[in-house]
């Protein structure tokens, strides 16, 4: 009851405020770059600071902080809108509202979001959306990727049809940011969980994108946080809930079509199947899943016009947000009960570590451009887009995953203290290790390793690992000072997917085993996994 009184006397508080702030002219120095330039340009990092500095000069209702200093140098800016302004993650939690995480430009070459996310501060700050900050917390980092955004060249985003010409590029430093969720080796990543995840803890993150290429129709699609191992009712919530909603009101707002996200093969056209990416945690969506808390990807139509696309991130941020706004208390209620069915009754359960995709229950009835086909001098047919949007019935939506492996969550890990890497990189990921403090003997699983094979593609320099072996039931005996993860932890299916050793983006595949693993292996004989199951 208090907490209601509470919310009832802010409403009422920042009703003044909102009068104050609606006298603020919107100044030349508060529109973005692609708005003041008719859409041929897009900011640098300098000039989007720039709009902050001028917004932030108008409102008290801004927090600004550094959310990492980068390879390059650039500082890159967090901001936090709040009414009235918290500065630091205690107080949000005190505040009992929603906190929605919004960032944009992981791959400096995608740029609409960057805009979009100004503009949606400006619009909230002081436009017509001013109610969005009544009852929730909202951070954004309009910049995620600052080295790759200021890496600005021509025609390094061919399929935007150089609208903008100029842009940024997709890497930073050669690391492509959204394949980091598990390894976390870029200093974006390890900021990303510190400053926010870690910190913050926010119910919702938007990861704002654009396409690289497919030709539906859609202005923008969208994925939610795709469920694998972890409690399915945020992701669950997020996909048939929330996201259908969106998706109503900006075709009723804006008559703008948004859909799940995926692709199609046009040389099997019509299209019989549309399918989305990755299940994999690796992508920071997905990562957030595992956490007990919903996300969002945003792909805007990367063969739309810039100012199109804009158009399309911004409605899709203040829609989403305008969701958030009516369900946040919903929101927060599925995510706490996440954590609390994590925590209590995670230990015994068979939960997967290997997926395929499979198509929804629902067929899509897409909306795509038509494709023409034809015959090549050489004899052979190719296909070109028509520029006649159609809508194919009954296509087969491969937007969900099924395990093909499962495993045992057990109660705890143990491993040697000889693993100080491995209790490090969880403690980033917000898992507490413990240290036996005693000697001690315990029943379980090990799993005997027969072989390490390698995956075709690297990712992020990395040629991952896949063990070949099997569970055996096993006792063994641990020394004082050896770490003992527990899985009667919120992020239980978090660490059970880091650490286990069939899993197909834990640990083992981004080679955190391999040293170990390689040089017992040389000796011929079959391994032991070095991370006790106690069951
Ligand atoms: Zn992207």
């Amino acid at each position: 009851m208090s907490r209601i009184r509470f919310v009832a006397v802010l409403l009422c508080f920042s009703g003044v405020l909102q009068a104050a702030e609606n006298d603020v002219v919107i100044s030349e120095a508060m529109m973005t770059v692609a708005e003041l330039t008719n859409y041929e340009r897009t900011s640098t990092l300098a000039e989007v600071v720039a709009v902050l500095d001028a917004l932030d000069s108008q409102t008290d209702l801004m927090h600004r902080e550094r959310l990492l200093l980068t390879e390059q140098g650039r500082d890159v800016p967090l901001v936090v809108l709040a009414d009235p302004p918290v500065t630091t993650p205690e107080e949000a939690f005190q505040s009992g509202k929603l906190v929605v995480y919004i960032q944009a430009n992981i791959h400096g070459g995608e740029v609409e979001g960057k805009e979009a996310s100004l503009i949606a501060m400006r619009d909230i700050l002081f436009g017509d959306k001013q109610h969005l900050l009544e009852n929730q917390i909202l951070i954004f980092v309009p910049v995620y990727n600052a080295d790759g955004n200021d890496t600005m060249s021509e025609n390094s985003r061919p399929n935007q049809e150089l609208s903008p010409a100029v842009t940024g590029i997709r890497a930073a430093n050669g690391y492509d940011l959204n394949r980091d969720g598990m390894i976390i080796e870029a200093l974006e990543t390890k900021a990303l969980y510190d400053n926010v995840i870690n910190t913050w803890d926010p119910d919702l993150l938007v990861d704002l994108h654009t396409t690289n290429g497919t030709w539906h129709g859609y202005s923008l699609t969208y994925a939610p946080s795709y469920h694998t191992a972890g409690e399915a009712l945020p992701s669950d919530y997020t996909a048939y809930q929330m996201l259908p909603a969106i998706q109503a009101a900006v075709k009723g707002k804006f008559d703008l079509d948004f859909s799940w996200y995926g692709g199609f093969d046009y040389r099997d056209w019509p299209p019989k199947e549309f399918r989305t990416y990755s299940h994999a945690p690796r992508y920071l969506t997905n990562n957030m899943g595992l956490r007990n808390r919903m996300a969002i990807l945003s792909e805007t139509f990367s063969h739309d016009r810039f100012y199109k696309r804009v158009h399309a991130a911004n409605a899709f941020i203040e829609e989403i947000l305008e969701y958030t706004y009516v369900h946040g208390a919903e929101i927060q209620s599925i995510n706490f009960g996440a954590d609390v069915a994590a925590r209590n009754s995670a230990i015994g359960q068979e939960k997967g570590v290997r997926f395929e995709m499979v198509p929804l229950p629902e067929p899509l009835d897409l909306l795509s451009y038509n494709y023409i086909p034809y015959e090549k001098d050489d004899g052979t047919v190719d296909y070109v887009r028509s520029s006649e949007l159609v809508v194919t019935e009954g296509v087969l939506n491969y937007n969900a995953f099924m395990p093909t492996l499962t495993s045992t969550v057990p109660s705890s890990y143990i491993f040697s203290s000889a693993f100080v890497g491995l209790a490090n990189k969880l403690e980033e990921h917000g898992v507490e290790v413990d240290i036996l403090e005693a000697d001690a003997t315990f029943t379980g699983e090990v799993f005997v390793v027969e072989g390490i094979d390698k995956t075709n593609f690297p990712l992020n320099g990395h040629q991952n690992s896949i063990l070949d072996g099997e569970f055996q039931s096993a006792t063994r005996s641990f020394s004082r000072g050896d770490y003992v993860v527990s899985l009667n932890h919120r992020l239980a299916y978090l660490i059970f997917y880091l650490l286990e050793p069939q899993a197909d983006d834990g640990l083992v595949f981004w080679n955190l085993f391999d040293e170990y693993l390689g040089s017992e292996l040389a000796a011929d004989n079959p391994v032991e996994f070095p991370v006790f199951k106690v069951l």
